[in-house]
């Protein structure tokens, strides 16, 4: 079990004003910052992000959603960190999100859904290396 997860917030919710809620409810919940930045993606980038779904249906749709505006991505640490970010986070879809989580809160639909949180230790830190280098985290 690793303590560390990555999350970015969307540009949904970027767009809309939410990245210092989202961020107070990430610290408050026990969650410490161990590299973040604010930026953009460019389409090439969104796409090597999101390759394991090149062949679903909606992938084109993700693309245009995640350049659609800026992104926090950010490197957390925790006990239990993927586990419990994702119970954060809450489900994919927000209509079927617990009360309180992120993406209830926040969240407008499916695809543009406020969060990314890392689905495995071995995602995490694969992520985690898609945007930070050594120098930019800590
Ligand atoms: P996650 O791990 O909860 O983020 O969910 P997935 O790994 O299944 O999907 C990755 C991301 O793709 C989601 O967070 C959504 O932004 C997007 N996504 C998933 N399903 C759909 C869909 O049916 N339509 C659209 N437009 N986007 C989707």
């Amino acid at each position: 079990m690793s303590n560390r997860t990555f999350t970015m917030i969307k540009p949904d919710a970027t767009n809309k004003g939410y990245t210092g809620a989202i961020l107070d409810q990430i610290i408050k919940a026990g969650f410490t910052v161990k590299a973040m930045k604010w930026t953009k993606l460019t389409e090439e980038q969104a796409g090597l992000f999101y390759d394991i779904h090149r062949a679903r249906p909606f992938f084109q749709e993700l693309v245009d959603f995640m350049i659609s505006g800026p992104i926090v991505a950010a490197i957390l640490e925790k006990e239990n960190a993927v586990a419990d970010f994702r119970t954060l986070i809450g489900a994919t879809n927000p209509a079927q999100a617990e009360e309180g989580t992120i993406r209830k809160l926040y969240a407008a639909s499916i695809g543009e859904n406020a969060v990314h949180g890392s689905d495995s230790d071995e995602n995490a830190a694969i992520e985690g290396d898609f945007f930070f280098s050594k120098l930019e985290r800590f």
